[in-house]
């Protein structure tokens, strides 16, 4: 009994302690400002656009306060009162095979937290957002995108779930082997076919037009040894103003994806100079580098929950009876967090520093000034946040903030 009330205690001081580091960090964030800003960030913003970025800070912070409350808040009354063995109990007593069992035990869990975040998230795109003037979104835009989220969260998630609860039932101590696998097979899948697949449920990409943007680009794009047919434009307009650009896939599945308000906000040359700057990213193999470290992370953790998951006092925490795979599962999520926050921190570190490298190979084409008259007009039009907490930025940034990507870019 000892052992279930230590294990109990741990995850509670787990859970307290994130939640605890989270709003110390927001805070420390909230508080921070410089007496005068740089010179390089003083043509950022107007006195008016300024108040409004720091307005924009405050109210997303309160904002993730009263959620990640909330969160917490629900999640200690469901661990207090062992609701996960009480719904393990009532599916148990109706259900006879344990895949269905599964399904529907992680598939309720997951409505019952998708139906109670949906204020939140109804409440930051048509409030907040819209406040902002950021919001696009209709109304039926965003029921429809929700939709698409649960029937594809379904299909996949769903799927991915029974692969592994069949491996481990069917293969016991090596399973976490033959789900390492399984899952490097699916992300590799993925990251080749996303745009094909998923970015058209959700959005129109069209490749570029003719024109004068074309022609720079297409100049650009030969003198990098890059194939112009992988360009695309998508209409991310149609959920927000806020604009963007990204680089994805692999091999001949690799593609530069444009927002068409990136196209809109920015001169030819400066798009030119984000284009070289995700370019940056395909040269350096950055993907590719990702790609790998997550593998290496999903190898790791599956092996650490092959070891946990046979241990019945897991089960017992959150008041089921005997040793199980959902239990352990759940288990291991909030046993877990403290791993997943330091391998967090790693993560954006190194996407920091590749960041860097891609604004430096840009920078190599004599596209620097651009670039940074770019990175200005973004972070004026996104009403991003020009100075933030250098703890927060260690925990949370995966791009450097635009004061340092400015003095890469100008070093000689
Ligand atoms: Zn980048």
């Amino acid at each position: 009994m000892i052992m279930t009330e230590l294990v109990f205690i741990t995850m509670i001081v787990i859970i307290t302690g994130s939640y605890f580091l989270e709003q110390w960090l927001d805070y420390q964030n909230l508080q921070y400002t410089v007496p005068e800003l740089p010179d390089k960030l003083k043509d950022v913003f107007d006195d008016e656009e300024y108040r409004k970025s720091q307005l924009y800070k405050q109210s997303n912070t309160r904002f993730s306060f009263i959620s990640s409350t909330f969160s917490l808040i629900l999640l200690l009354v469901v661990l207090l009162f062992g609701l996960f063995g009480v719904l393990e109990r009532f599916l148990m007593e109706r259900v006879d095979s344990y895949y269905l069992f599964v399904l529907l035990f992680f598939g309720i869990i997951g409505i019952l937290s998708d139906l109670l975040s949906l204020p939140f998230s109804v409440y930051d795109t048509f409030v907040l957002e819209e406040r902002f003037g950021f919001n696009r979104t209709t109304v039926k835009t965003f029921i429809t995108d929700h939709l698409k989220g649960w029937i594809l969260t379904a299909l996949i998630a769903g799927g991915i779930l029974l692969l592994i609860t069949w491996l481990y039932r069917a293969t016991g101590s090596y399973f976490w082997l033959l789900a390492w696998g399984v899952i490097t097979l699916f992300s590799l899948f993925m990251s080749m076919f996303y745009s094909n697949l998923i970015v058209p449920l959700f959005n129109k990409q069209t490749p570029l037009e003719q024109g004068d943007l074309r022609d720079r680009i297409e100049a650009f794009a030969r003198k990098a040894g890059y194939n112009l047919s992988n360009i695309y434009l998508i209409d991310g307009s149609r959920r927000s103003s806020k604009a963007n650009a990204y680089f994805t896939g692999l091999g001949p599945k690799k593609r530069i994806v444009l927002y068409d308000t990136l196209v809109d906000d920015l001169e030819n040359e400066e798009i030119v100079a984000v284009l070289a700057h995700e370019i940056g990213h395909y040269k350096k193999r950055h993907t590719m580098l990702n790609l790998v470290l997550s593998t290496v992370h999903t190898g790791i953790m599956l092996y650490l929950f092959s070891l946990f998951v046979e241990f019945p006092v897991f089960s017992r925490v959150l008041g089921g009876s005997e040793a199980s795979f959902h239990m352990g599962l759940i288990a291991f999520g909030i046993i877990y967090t403290p791993v997943s926050t330091v391998l967090g921190i790693l993560m954006n570190k190194i996407s920091r520093k590749h960041e860097y490298q891609a604004d430096e190979y840009a920078g190599s084409f004599g596209l620097a000034d651009p670039l940074i008259s770019s990175l200005k007009k973004l972070t004026r039009n996104n009403l991003s946040n020009l100075t933030p907490h250098p703890a927060y930025v260690f925990f949370h940034y995966s791009h450097p903030p635009l004061l340092q990507r400015i003095e890469n870019l100008d070093q000689p």
